[in-house]
């Protein structure tokens, strides 16, 4: 489950921001235009998000803050999201934190618990906890027109990815290409 999520210089978010996690259902409420939908965002693209446009921004520069009103713009924008996942064998709950980073030349960073590692290594990690930013772990307005209208073969993605098989199945890609 998803513990906390932190912002900061992240779109609407300046100031350093975290939002906190209950069990279950959570909802983000607010009046129109408070950011609600920039911590979607967030989530996206800390999970490995790659494209601007799904995270509504024009450029990936874009998610970084640009000014306000007597605020300076940020000179880059951070997003660490905890997660919390059951170990099987022990049953304890093990926590960790993601954290991408993104600078005005629009440079990426990623560090798992604080060790920075490559773009691959979160999106293998989110694909393995059911979090990827690909089909079916976000579900916007509108987007379940689209899976009633999707073709079989795009069906069956997002059924694999929901059974949690779509890692196996690149693994098996890859091992055949070399
Ligand atoms: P609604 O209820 O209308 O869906 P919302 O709560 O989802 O609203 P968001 O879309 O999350 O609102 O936030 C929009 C606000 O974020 C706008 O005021 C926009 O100017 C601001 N915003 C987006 N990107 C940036 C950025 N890079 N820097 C500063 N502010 C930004
Ligand atoms: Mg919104």
């Amino acid at each position: 489950m998803i513990r906390s999520l932190k912002l900061k210089g992240f779109k609407s978010f300046a100031d350093e921001t975290e939002i906190r996690f209950s069990e279950g259902i959570n909802c983000i409420v607010g009046p129109n235009g408070c950011g609600k939908s920039n911590i979607v965002d967030a989530l996206k693209w800390v999970v490995g998000g790659t494209s601007p446009k799904g995270m509504r921004a024009d450029s990936i520069k874009d998610v970084i803050f640009k000014g306000a009103q007597g605020r300076r713009p940020a000179r880059s924008a951070e997003v660490a999201v905890t997660v919390a996942a059951e170990d099987l064998f022990s049953a304890a709950s093990l926590e960790t934190e993601v954290k991408r980073r993104v600078t005005a030349d629009g440079d990426s960073q990623f560090f798992i618990n604080g060790k920075k590692v490559r773009l691959k290594d979160i999106q293998e990690l989110f694909t393995n906890l059911g979090l990827s930013n690909r089909d079916y772990a976000f579900f916007e307005q509108g987007q379940v027109d689209r899976v009633l209208r999707m073709r079989p073969a795009e069906r069956r993605a997002l059924i694999d990815e929901a059974a949690g098989i779509t890692p196996f199945k690149e693994k098996r890609e890859e091992t055949l290409k070399q």
